[in-house]
């Protein structure tokens, strides 16, 4: 009795082991000799036979692995076999590398074999309640195991999938019904089962990973957060003395760094170079003997000594690399009392279509612009509107030598390294924008802002005309109350000039 489709993984195992023993024949293994059909068939075959093969490997791997839990003690099946561990004894049996047994072994638990009931011999205290339980089985988990079972899927587009798509969330939604994440999560995998054959196993992964931040974005900005709080770089020295780094980058810095890695990368990869200084530039191109990851890393060099040097008093604001993100219009609101922009849902990468947590679009969204794309029912653009660019590269050296940088409180980034938040109402104006509303920023506190919904609003004084600037913690999530802002103040020398 079997839990599988229709076709059992031994039954489809049998089946193409017999075709493949009907093109090779029973003499030695001979393939000059097939014609293209049959040398493709034989492949596809095999491809198959291998497939429901290692389904029962992995299967059985897990189940080896069960029998062998910890809390077992010396009565478990690998232990009274003389390994410590289950992955131990299938490493031992099938010669497989232990990477390779503990994704089979979670391919197999993923399975969730049908056999529950297991004797164990072990001394009078055995009881099958130690081997732990298996499992109960969610819908769409049930569609992908029947997928991988019936073959359908190969196990690496299974964890593809399995990985991409995490746990529905539902303890995070507590006001939706409890069901309607899991059916949500059931759709997205008959959809990815039927875009698996066209796609790379990554990709199918990151399509996995763009349908789940769709389902959940709320957990968009969780993981944007852990991921931004594990970002790092560190360099050390090797025994011959040459230093290496390793970096760990946060989603928005590996958006953009990816941008400007893939445009010093483009001309070796993409369409090749047409008009009048086409040969030469494709000359130009073949000359260049470095690796691409030296040329990544000139690149890179290039960019950070750039930096270095660059003037204090000029901000990067007005050039940076393209990162495009894909927002719904419907998600940006002119919120709250204070007119502020918000963005209630999440937006997408241009390139990969990752998700982006609200608080990062809005950031974007005030220190880059927008361009609206009107479309029709049918999912057609209709219409390219004018773009919304907030403050213009003289705006912006105004606000600069205004404020003298980073006009967050403890923080001391010079002007060079921030870009310029708008305080209120842009969105509603489609972009007019006047220099009395643009503060800057650093990236980090920029992000800070909108991520965790800090405000900066303007006071003007009626009778000096003198504009303050001020920053309001985020509401209390309790009582919905704002605490008590804190003034802003320049950082420019200027502010030392006698009045
Ligand atoms: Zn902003
Ligand atoms: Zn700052």
């Amino acid at each position: 009795m079997s839990s599988f489709g229709s076709a059992s993984p031994a039954l489809r195992l049998t089946d193409a082991a017999a075709r493949v023993a009907d093109r090779l024949g029973t003499g030695d293994l001979v393939v000059a000799g097939l014609d293209d059909d049959d040398l493709l068939g034989l492949l596809a075959d095999a491809t198959e036979a291998r497939k429901a093969l290692e389904l029962i490997v992995a299967t059985g791997s897990a189940e080896v692995a069960r029998r062998s839990a910890r809390d077992l003690g010396y009565g478990g099946l690998a232990q009274k076999r003389g390994h410590r561990t289950g992955t131990g004894l299938v490493q031992q049996i099938t010669g497989l590398a232990r990477g390779d047994v503990t994704r089979a072994v979670q391919a197999g638990e993923d399975l969730a074999p049908v056999v529950s009931v297991v004797s164990v011999e072990r001394g009078a205290e055995a009881t099958d309640a130690a081997i732990p339980a298996l499992p109960a089985v969610s819908q769409w988990l049930q569609l992908l195991r029947e997928a991988l079972s019936s073959g359908r899927i190969t196990q690496a587009q299974f964890h593809a999938i399995r990985a991409g798509l995490g746990e529905p969330p539902v303890d995070r939604y507590p006001d939706l019904d409890p069901q309607f994440l899991p059916a949500a999560w059931a759709r997205a995998v008959h959809l990815l089962l039927d875009e698996a054959d066209t796609l790379t196993v990554e990709d199918l992964r990151n399509q996995a990973r763009v349908a789940r931040d769709r389902l959940d974005p709320v957990g968009v900005t969780l993981r944007f957060e852990e991921r931004f709080a594990a970002r790092s770089f560190r360099t050390w020295a090797d025994g011959s003395g040459q230093r290496h780094a390793r970096i760990v980058f946060d989603d928005d810095a590996a958006a953009w760094i990816d941008a400007m890695l893939q445009a010093a990368l483009r001309p070796r990869r993409g369409p090749r170079f047409v008009g009048a200084d086409a040969v030469e530039k494709s000359k130009a191109v073949k000359a260049d003997d470095r690796t691409n990851e030296q040329l990544q890393y000139d690149t890179m060099m290039a960019v950070l000594r750039t930096g270095a040097n660059a003037d204090p008093t000029q901000a990067f604001g007005d050039r940076q690399p393209g990162v495009r993100i894909v927002v719904e219009a419907s998600a940006i609101v002119a919120a709250d009392e204070r007119g502020s922009m918000q963005v209630t849902g999440v937006g997408h990468l241009e390139d990969g279509g990752q998700a982006v947590p609200a608080g990062v679009v809005e950031k974007y969204l005030c220190d880059a612009g927008a361009i609206p794309i009107l479309w029709d029912a049918d999912g057609r653009p209709l219409d390219v509107g004018r773009e919304l660019r907030l403050f213009s590269r003289t705006q912006r050296l105004a606000i600069g030598t205004r404020d003298g940088g980073c006009i967050w409180p403890s923080c001391s980034a010079p002007i060079s390294q921030c870009e310029f938040h708008h305080i209120d109402h842009w969105w509603e104006h489609h972009g007019r924008t006047d220099v009395d509303d643009g503060v800057p920023l650093c990236r980090n506190c920029h992000l800070r802002l909108h991520n965790q919904g800090w405000r900066i609003t303007r006071h003007r004084d009626e009778e000096t005309g003198i504009d303050t600037y001020w920053l309001h913690p985020p509401p209390d999530p309790q009582t919905g109350e704002f605490g008590e802002p804190t003034r802003l103040r320049s950082k420019s020398p200027r502010r030392f000039t006698a009045a």
